[in-house]
């Protein structure tokens, strides 16, 4: 019942849908008190051989009627009660996908995806239930089953009432003692549900690592493994969940037969007609459903509250980079100055960053070179506000970073990250990503900036051909490109290529960095690559070693230095000449 407390503000909210939904199911609940009631005047004018053809036909008038009725009011009530439930879903899922694009990285790396996706899917449709089926039966048990009794008890007898609901109250025990039973297994289902949805999740997505690695086999048995532990889990809910309807039967089985056993003496001592015994019988017949619905309303609310429960836990979470009050709206522009001391993970002791302190000026480049892991990333990542929490300042144009609101932000930004994404839609809507309304002269001209316009023209629809899995696929390089003409088209204040030409030949990186070069005069470009071809050109360049800048200065000052940067600069020389052959 809880969870209709915690719902209470979508009931306010919709409060006239489900009075009138609720209103509507109490006049079911009463008008189909009457066909059974009809049935019995009907045989006892048969019994006292009164019935007349005239008498018949208007029976069968008024129960065709009441059908009627009946029928075009169950209608409405779906509408008003199943209707603002669907709106219910609605709102809670727009409230987690707005709640999704808020949180930061560091959200994304604690939490599994399968377990995101289940509680956008599953989570929901159990709170969706709750306040449509859940709400149905609460009412429809309660009403159907109160009106029932008392049209039984105030007709009828009260007495063969009171007699045939003898056993009711086992039904209360029982279906206790399975909703607690229930609960636990539904609860163990429900997590071998989440993880082999997570199995599935990552399967898929790794399934060209599995294929190389020839892991088809032994992936495909811990899948079946993992999947048939789910039945098992399921058949184990199964298991209580189908002795409740049985057990309803026979409980209902038993009152039938004190119904007949005692309204048989009752006819006979003429206490009853044969009449209304049948029209008792056709009412107790029609206490099943609410007693199942009973049932299932336990259930329901059960499973709602505990996922009710988890997308509020889910919604609570708060974002690890978020705006102060005094944030102010500003897009930066400027000098950057950066002055890291001291940076960690969350949840890691390891210190990552140390020490980064470097300056460029508006307009400049900045190339940042190092090994796999050395921190070069992690730089970018601070700069872009993508982790908080370091030892330091860092300011544009003066102003901590801290101190403008975070939209405004990173409006200055054009970010290519290395694991670059694109979208399963077309080239053209892909580079446009950012500004769906750019002129398509402004798309072609930032992909002949990236190198990657007589590659589109080439491909069978050209700017609309649809990328991924339903149009083509294109190698690593083509993607690169274009995400970085993606970025281009902003042209962005400051521009992060983090190891964005890794995939593209030397040749094409060169016209990529002379197009660069001519178009974003005036605007500051970083670069981090651990091809120095890509920086060589670059204002400043840092060379990174386990989060400490080893080297500082121009491409001239780095090899006049004989330290790390000239090594591997000749090495890569070296290799290039090799290739060349
Ligand atoms: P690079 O870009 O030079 O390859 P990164 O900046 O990505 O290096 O990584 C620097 C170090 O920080 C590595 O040791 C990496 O394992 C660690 N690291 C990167 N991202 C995270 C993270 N989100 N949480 C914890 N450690 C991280």
């Amino acid at each position: 019942m809880k969870v209709f407390i915690l719902l209470r503000w979508f009931f306010k909210q919709e409060r006239k849908a489900y009075l009138l939904g609720i209103g509507i199911l109490l006049s079911v609940a009463i008008l189909q008190l009457v066909p059974p009631k009809i049935i019995g005047i009907v045989a006892d004018e048969i019994g006292a051989r009164t019935l007349t053809p005239m008498g018949l036909f208007g029976w069968i008038i008024l129960l065709i009627i009441t059908g009627f009725i009946l029928y075009g009011l169950r209608y409405y009530w779906r509408i008003y009660i199943f209707g603002s439930a669907v709106k219910l879903a609605k709102l809670l899922r727009s409230d987690l996908y707005t709640h999704f694009t808020k949180m930061s990285a560091n959200f994304y790396q604690k939490k599994r995806i399968g377990d995101l996706m289940a509680h956008a899917t599953n989570d929901i449709q159990a709170v969706q239930q709750t306040a449509g089926a859940g709400i149905l039966t609460l009412v429809d048990s309660i009403a159907t089953g109160g009106f029932v009794i008392i049209a039984m008890a105030t007709t009828i007898s009260w007495k063969l009432t009171l007699i045939s609901l003898l056993p009711m109250p086992l039904i209360a025990l029982l279906t206790n003692w399975y909703g607690t039973k229930l609960h636990k297994r539904f609860r163990i289902a429900q997590e071998a549900f989440s993880s082999l949805n997570d199995k599935t999740q990552e399967s898929i997505a790794g399934m060209k690592v599995i294929k190389t690695f020839g892991q088809e086999k032994e992936n495909i048995e811990s899948f079946r493994k993992q999947s048939e532990d789910v039945v098992q889990k399921n058949i184990n809910v199964a298991k209580i969940d189908s002795l409740y309807d049985p057990t309803i039967s026979v409980v209902v089985g038993l009152s039938f037969f004190l119904s007949i056993g005692f309204g048989a003496k009752f006819v006979v001592d003429g206490e009853l007609t044969i009449g209304e015994l049948i029209a008792f019988n056709t009412y107790l017949g029609m206490l099943i459903w609410p007693m199942l619905a009973f049932g299932w309303f336990f259930n329901i609310v059960e499973r709602g509250y505990a996922s009710y429960n988890r997308i509020l836990s889910l919604l609570e979470e708060k974002a690890d980079v978020k705006d102060t009050d005094e944030a102010i709206e500003m897009v930066p522009q400027g000098r950057i100055e950066y002055a890291v001391n001291r940076f960690s993970y969350p949840n890691s002791d390891k210190v990552t960053l140390e020490n980064v302190h470097f300056s460029i000026k508006r307009g400049q480049t900045l190339g940042i070179a190092g090994k796999t892991g050395s921190g070069k990333t992690t730089i970018l990542k601070l700069l872009i506000r993508e982790f908080e929490g370091f030892e330091g300042v860092v300011k544009i144009g003066g102003v901590p970073i801290q101190h403008m609101k975070l939209d405004s932000y990173r409006r200055a930004f054009g970010y290519v990250p290395q694991d670059h994404f694109l979208f399963s839609t077309t080239i053209k809507e892909n580079i446009a990503f950012a500004n769906p309304d750019t002129s398509m002269e402004d798309i072609e001209e930032a992909a002949k900036i990236a190198s990657i316009h007589e590659d589109i023209l080439s491909f069978p629809n050209g700017y609309m051909t649809v990328v991924g899995e339903r149009g083509v696929s294109l190698s690593g390089g083509q993607k690169q490109r274009i995400s970085i003409a993606r970025a281009l088209l902003l042209d962005p204040e400051i521009l992060i290529l983090d190891d964005a030409l890794s995939s593209v030949d030397a040749k094409t990186e060169e016209g990529i960095l002379s197009a660069l070069k001519n178009n974003r005069q005036g605007k500051t470009t970083i670069i981090t690559s651990h091809r120095f071809s890509a920086i060589q050109h670059a204002d400043l360049i840092l060379v990174i070693e386990n989060g400490k800048i080893i080297e500082k200065g121009t491409h001239d000052e780095l090899m006049e230095n004989r330290g790390w940067y000239r090594d591997m600069y000749e090495q890569q020389q070296l290799e290039m000449e090799v290739k060349r052959g």
